[in-house]
């Protein structure tokens, strides 16, 4: 039988606010353990949690970025579980009323259906240290506001759980919701991946692979639950429901624990925190505060720069790369500027490790050199020499073309003496060039090139040459 894949993915993502959910402490990365803790994140008695309002608008952010309804009435539940990392014993959480539902994102191979994004916070952190065998607990990302995105189970490849994840990373991070960073953990993945027959309607019995942290880690862990779980039903096997861990070191997922069914949470409505009320005015407040989004600027780059849809990908995977592209573009300069920032650009900033926000030219740099090179005034590779010395050192594009010669000189009236005075130094190769060794025109082109001097255009070199050329062939002909 032929088992197919299907996949579901719960994804929490950190929110970028100030301070926690419910108190004022910070909400930062890091730091001493335990130095941003109070009586309310700490869990401890009597302490009565308050609602940190951007949460709710970074929510809200998230829902709109990924094309969800906004609920005008959501409430918070608690889910209770004992373990170490949570001092209250339950998670106040979103259950019954989650802020967002039925969203929609659309892939390049599919679209991926959100069935809802709820508020929740986040617990503790555990650190076992090995060599004692002892734990720490890290209360500090005890009551970092989360929001935890749920899919349909639309997925049926690796591939496309890695194209989704890649896509709302980058929407929430234009949204300023989540820096999205998987290594970190500001981005957390879970899998729920099930073997079916295939065109059955009818889909396996799932196992849950938590907290993947990379995309390299997301791959890995779908390939090998593949394997494992069609293992087992090939042999006649039952897939036990559960939640596993997966291992960078082995590459294989183990059991963390036989999955809990929703009702051993004992969810039941929070009862110190009223429900969220959210009227359309306010979502369209918030709606006209976000910046445009990056499947909005695609569809521009695409259909109205006219940017292959690698470029256009290539160029929006940084926010601040994405604005400098949008300072130096005009109806005119797109190509250019679009090739010059991925290419050179590029690789220069690569090189320097220095980030685009930091380079010592602006925008209006660019646009003027992208206009030297459309205007044929200098030479795209010209072009590209003084794009590195700008980066390198500053300056002006015409400044730099002056200085360095890389004018192209208006000397095409020289050019044909210079062409023809090449070819008649140099008969034998001209013979093997008519001959068929079409390597040669490379050698002509510089030998030209050489003796017209710097700034000379390259294809006004290549245009007579070629004529030249095939005058000589034309004539050889008629003389055989
Ligand atoms: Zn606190
Ligand atoms: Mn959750």
């Amino acid at each position: 039988m032929t088992l197919v894949p299907t996949m579901g993915l719960e994804i929490h993502a950190e929110l970028l606010t100030k301070s926690k959910i419910f108190c004022s402490c910070r909400n930062e990365f890091g730091g001493e353990k335990n130095s941003r803790i109070c009586p309310v994140c700490a869990g401890l008695p009597g302490a009565l949690p308050v609602l940190n309002k951007d949460a709710v608008t970074l929510a809200v952010c998230a829902g709109l970025a990924l094309d969800c309804r906004i609920n005008n009435y959501s409430a918070f539940d608690r889910k209770n579980y004992f373990y170490p990392d949570l001092p209250k014993a339950y998670q106040i959480t979103q259950f019954e009323y989650p802020i967002c539902e039925d969203g929609v994102v659309q892939l390049a191979s599919k679209q991926i259906r959100i069935n809802r994004i709820h508020i929740e916070e986040d617990a503790g952190k555990l650190i076992h240290d090995g060599e004692s065998g002892l734990t720490e607990i890290d209360f500090n990302r005890c009551g970092v506001p989360l929001i935890e995105i749920v899919t349909e189970p639309d997925f049926e490849s690796a591939e496309q759980v890695v194209d989704f994840v890649n896509e709302v990373s980058l929407r929430l991070k234009y949204a300023g919701v989540c820096d999205a960073h998987l290594e970190k953990g500001s981005l957390r993945v879970d899998v729920n991946i099930s073997l079916k027959v295939e065109d059955s309607k009818e889909l396996g019995v799932r196992a849950e692979i938590k907290n993947l942290n990379s995309v390299r880690s997301i791959r890995r862990a779908i390939e090998y639950e593949i394997e494992r779980q069609s293992a087992l039903l090939q042999n006649g096997e039952p897939v036990i429901q559960q939640t596993r861990r997966f291992s960078e070191q082995s590459g294989k997922t183990t059991v963390l624990r036989n999955k809990e069914s929703t009702s051993d949470y004992r969810y039941f409505p929070e009862p110190n925190l009223p429900p969220i009320i959210i009227d359309e005015s306010d979502i369209e407040i918030i709606k006209n505060s976000m910046p445009e989004m990056p499947q909005v600027k695609f569809a521009r780059y695409t259909e109205k720069y006219g940017l292959s849809e690698d470029d256009a990908r290539l160029i929006l995977a940084d926010k601040a790369f994405s604005d400098f592209f949008e300072a130096a573009v005009t109806d005119t300069n797109c190509k250019t500027v679009a090739n010059l920032m991925l290419g050179e650009l590029n690789r220069n900033l690569n090189e320097s490790g220095i980030g685009i926000g930091n380079i010592a030219f602006s925008p209006a740099d660019l646009a003027a050199l992208a206009a030297l090179a459309i205007e044929s005034k200098v030479s795209l590779n010209a072009a590209k020499e003084i794009l590195s010395t700008m980066f390198k050192s500053g300056g002006k594009p015409c400044e730099i073309a002056e200085r360095e010669s890389l004018f192209l000189k208006d000397n095409t009236a020289e050019l044909g003496e210079i062409v023809t005075k090449v070819l008649s130094d140099n008969t034998e190769n001209v013979k093997s060039y008519i001959g068929g060794n079409q390597k040669l025109f490379g050698f002509f082109m510089g030998e030209v090139m050489h003796r017209a001097g710097r700034g000379t255009n390259p294809a006004a070199v290549r245009e007579i040459l070629s004529e030249n050329l095939e005058k000589i062939s034309l004539s050889c002909e008629k003389n055989s």
